[in-house]
């Protein structure tokens, strides 16, 4: 643990004794007329780590816009998709189509959608 500390201190010392030839750098660049120098180094490095952070931005906001999670209207399983494409459920292989925030089955015009009705033996004989 002491050597761990002392290792921080000698870090910290390092930082500082940059961050000092790099303020005596500048208040001499400015000093001789050179200030654009520094200014341009400082943009330059304020692009470098601004850049990234603005692409992460944007990638995540167009990710929330397009990006559905739902389920499959045909058995249930809940999965994520693209907004306004077409695919393949994972589970059953049926063809959804993702509209609007919801997946919707791809059915050809001429077919009848129906739902079997399981009737018990009981209600057959009444
Ligand atoms: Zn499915």
């Amino acid at each position: 643990m002491n050597n761990k500390f002392q290792k921080f201190v000698w870090l910290n010392n390092f930082g500082l004794n940059y961050l000092l030839i790099f303020l005596l750098l500048g208040l001499f660049l400015s000093w001789i007329g050179l200030g654009w120098v520094l200014n341009s180094f400082l943009i330059l490095v304020a692009l470098i780590f601004i850049a990234p952070m603005i692409v992460l931005w944007r990638i995540r906001w167009w990710l929330q816009r397009d990006l559905v999670e739902n389920k499959c209207p045909v058995c249930s399983y809940r999965f994520t998709g693209f907004n306004k494409t077409e695919g393949r459920c994972p589970n059953c292989g049926e063809p959804l189509k993702i509209e609007e925030g919801h997946f919707y089955r791809v059915i050809p015009p001429d077919t009848i959608d129906i739902d079997a009705v399981e009737v018990s033996v009981n209600q057959l004989e009444d």
